[in-house]
């Protein structure tokens, strides 16, 4: 069943009476429950076209469908509403709250959902299960490593039950045993269901996934 639909999308940025064409006639379909790398060098395009799958920005040109959802014809506020129900952001830094224990910022955004306190703790302790991480739940991020930081903001993101985890980077931080670690958890959880979408420039990281899309200057060159 097909989750994301990109179809004949472009996108143009203006730089000083300057085109830059970031995304150039991109058609690109993930099913539910697929795990696919978007692999490209430096300045291809492959954040911009995560921001346009997780609803942050909008294409110029061409048609994307999320679950069965026409985005480019949806308003600002629409989009955010979106963006909060169905994409789970992962970033290169972990953008953990410093002054919040680990179960805190996992809980953050089922507060700003307005849920109860009784409602959030299942869902805040199933998501540090998930990562392993229930024994440092009292921990404050500096008190944690790289890759435990990571793990927390996995949890923060799988708490609100994403439809789509879009991860930008997510090793870019950590060192490479590190890496693998966090990358062993988005296996597993690709493996419970979860659709993941993984941005990155490191083809070591990418042929994880179970397929890759690779970049170059704003297309696609080979969809495998
Ligand atoms: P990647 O994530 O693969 O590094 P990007 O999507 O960030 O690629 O960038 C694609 C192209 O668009 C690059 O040439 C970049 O310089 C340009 N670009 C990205 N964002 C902007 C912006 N906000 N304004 C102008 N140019 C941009
Ligand atoms: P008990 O004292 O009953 O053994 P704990 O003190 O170990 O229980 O934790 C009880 C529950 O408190 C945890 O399972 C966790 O879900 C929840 N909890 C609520 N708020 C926080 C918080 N700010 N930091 C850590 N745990 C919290």
């Amino acid at each position: 069943m097909t989750l994301i639909q990109i179809e004949h999308v472009s996108k143009n940025y203006e730089m000083g009476g300057e085109t830059i064409q970031a995304l150039d006639d991109i058609s690109l379909e993930i099913d539910h429950g697929e795990f696919v790398a978007i692999m490209g060098p430096s300045g291809s395009g492959k954040s911009t076209l995560m921001n346009i799958i997780g609803c942050l920005d909008i294409a110029d040109h061409g048609d994307y469908v999320l679950d069965g959802m026409a985005i480019n014809q949806m308003k600002d506020a629409q989009l955010a509403e979106i963006r909060n129900r169905k994409i789970g952001f992962v970033f290169q830094s972990f953008n953990l709250l410093p002054r919040l224990n680990a179960y805190e910022n996992v809980e953050l955004p089922l507060i700003y959902r307005g849920m109860s306190k009784k409602e959030r703790e299942p869902l805040v302790m199933k998501a540090l299960e998930a990562v392993d991480l229930v024994e440092r739940r009292r921990h404050l991020p500096s008190e944690l490593s790289g890759g435990q930081q990571q793990r927390v903001a996995i949890a923060r993101t799988l708490a609100g039950d994403p439809a789509i985890i879009l991860a930008d980077e997510p090793t870019g931080a950590l060192d490479s045993k590190t890496g693998v670690e966090i990358l062993e958890i988005f296996k597993s959880l690709n493996e419970q269901g979860r659709t993941v979408v993984l941005i990155t420039h490191d083809l070591a990281i990418a042929q994880q996934a179970k397929r890759v899309v690779y970049f170059r200057d704003g297309r696609l060159s080979k969809v495998g």
